[in-house]
């Protein structure tokens, strides 16, 4: 039977994350071409992850988990910029900025068969004035005859060249265990005393909905800039702030208030830094502009965070805008567009006249509470062997798959594994997540489902 031996941890490989702090976050840096996508598809270890050959097709997802002698690891993939609308130096230099910003170690991928270019040297100089651990990545090194290539990159001054083949594999393990060696130790939370210290918020949302604006109306004069204070944290770019007499700490509110000054470009550098923020948060507030309609945009920004298996919070600001008519149209986008999270706690908000600010701290409250759930095995099983008896699931061919038993995985977000005995549809999938949500709460979490089909 398959649930002998079950070990619930062990499932999808996917550990609890409670008490273990963000990972940390790796950014391969490069010029065009260098073969960056080709070595985050290998240390990923899936072909299909960043398969976009299109020249200007920015894409969405940047950041992709990875685990190397058994520690986890975000690889940040900066292939997808734009050259031609920067040109390269300046599209190949933003993403070294980005990489400083908000990574805590670079990969710097240079093509060996190539050697050092302009460029190359340009971005070393930016490396180093950040300060952050680098590991020189000399690419396209297919076999031993390419060694002396990599030997060349000597000259630029990072210490010693990897030499890889991303295509093949070849020496990727022995870079690994480079950039593993270089990235901090799990980071030190210890500020605030609580386990895992003050929990983390990523504010987001699409350009100019409000989110300086309601940074600044919450934080007030309390804020404390995180890097002021000696080991607290590795990243300058948080802040520390208190609400409603708890703590918080607010991720990269640098990137909130920078003003991005190119023009062309900024969209692919703000969804990098929302992605950043949200992976490092355990709850995101995304905040959406209520004076205009619900865009591809925000709607992207919350996939982002459920896909990261982030607790949520919307935020519908600029309330002080709305009249009757257009309140109304909201209510209705909201139901059409927005079905999909209709678990979020949403708070009506306007950073201008600071309405409802005090309902932000319960909202929050809620979802990290959904998020951290756990629902007993035994109050699982009594649940689902009344909804399976009260509602089977539909026979097909003959037969009539049952769900035989399910466990919670983990949380942060909560994870169910259940054991049914045939292929259980997608619908009946939806209708379990449903009833689950009604029964246990679940408000403000994404929950993931998966089947085992026992033989
Ligand atoms: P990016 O623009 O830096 O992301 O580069 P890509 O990953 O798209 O790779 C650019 C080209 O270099 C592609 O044609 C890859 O197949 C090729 N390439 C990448 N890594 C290697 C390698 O290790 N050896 C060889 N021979 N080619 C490689
Ligand atoms: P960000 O780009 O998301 O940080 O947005 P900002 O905080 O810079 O705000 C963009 C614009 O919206 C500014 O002109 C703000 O004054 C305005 N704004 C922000 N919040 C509100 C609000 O609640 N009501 C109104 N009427 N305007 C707002």
């Amino acid at each position: 039977a398959a649930q002998e031996g079950f070990d619930p941890e062990e499932v999808d490989g996917a550990l609890d994350e409670a008490g273990h702090g963000p990972l940390p976050v790796v950014a391969v840096v490069g010029r065009p071409n260098v073969g960056k996508s080709t070595l985050v598809n290998r240390i990923i270890g899936r072909r299909e992850a960043v398969v976009e050959d299109r020249p200007g097709v920015t894409r969405d997802r940047v950041t992709y988990e990875a685990e190397w002698s058994g520690r986890r690891f975000k690889v940040v993939d900066t292939g997808g910029w734009e050259q031609d609308v920067l040109g390269i130096d300046a599209s190949v230099a933003a993403q070294a900025e980005y990489a400083m910003d908000a990574a805590d170690a670079a990969i710097f991928v240079v093509d060996a068969t190539v050697g050092a270019t302009d460029t190359d040297g340009a971005v070393v100089r930016l490396l180093r004035k950040a300060g952050k651990p680098v590991v020189l990545c000399a690419n396209k090194v297919d076999g031993p005859s390419g060694e002396a290539d990599a030997a060349m990159l000597w000259s630029l001054g990072l210490g010693e060249p990897h030499p890889v083949s991303s295509l093949h594999g070849r020496g990727t393990g022995d870079m690994l265990d480079a950039v593993l060696e270089a990235l901090p130790d799990a980071p030190k939370e210890t500020f605030g005393g609580a386990v895992g210290g003050p929990r983390r918020i990523a504010l987001v949302g699409r350009p100019n909905v409000g989110k300086s604006s309601l940074l600044n109306k919450v934080a007030g004069q309390e804020r404390v800039v995180v890097s002021e204070l000696a080991g607290t944290t590795r990243d300058p770019v948080d802040e520390l702030i208190e609400l409603g007499g708890t703590t918080w700490k607010f991720i990269d509110t640098a990137g909130i208030r920078r003003r991005v000054h190119m023009q062309e470009g900024a969209d692919y550098y703000a969804s990098l830094r929302t992605a950043a923020a949200v992976e490092k948060a355990e709850v995101a507030i995304v905040l959406i502009d209520t004076s205009e309609s619900i865009s591809v945009q925000d709607q992207r920004i919350l996939t982002m965070a459920v896909d990261a298996g982030r607790a949520l919070v919307i935020a519908y600001n600029k309330w002080d805008t709305l009249d009757e008519e257009r309140r109304y149209y909201l209510e209705r986008e909201i139901d059409s567009e927005l079905g999909q999270v209709s678990w979020a706690p949403r708070v009506n908000v306007s950073a201008r006249t600071g309405r409802h600010m005090e309902k932000l701290v319960p909202a929050i409250e809620t979802a990290l509470a959904g998020w951290e759930t756990r629902v007993p095995t035994g109050r699982l099983n009594a649940f689902l062997g009344e909804l399976v008896a009260g509602h089977p699931h539909p026979i097909r061919g003959g037969k009539q798959p049952r769900i035989l038993f399910g466990t919670q995985a983990g949380t942060r977000p909560p994870r169910f594994v259940l054991f049914a005995s045939g292929f259980i549809e997608a619908g009946y999938r939806r209708f379990i997540e449903r009833r689950l949500r009604e029964e246990f709460g679940f408000e403000g979490t994404p929950i993931h489902i998966s089947v085992r089909v026992r033989e």
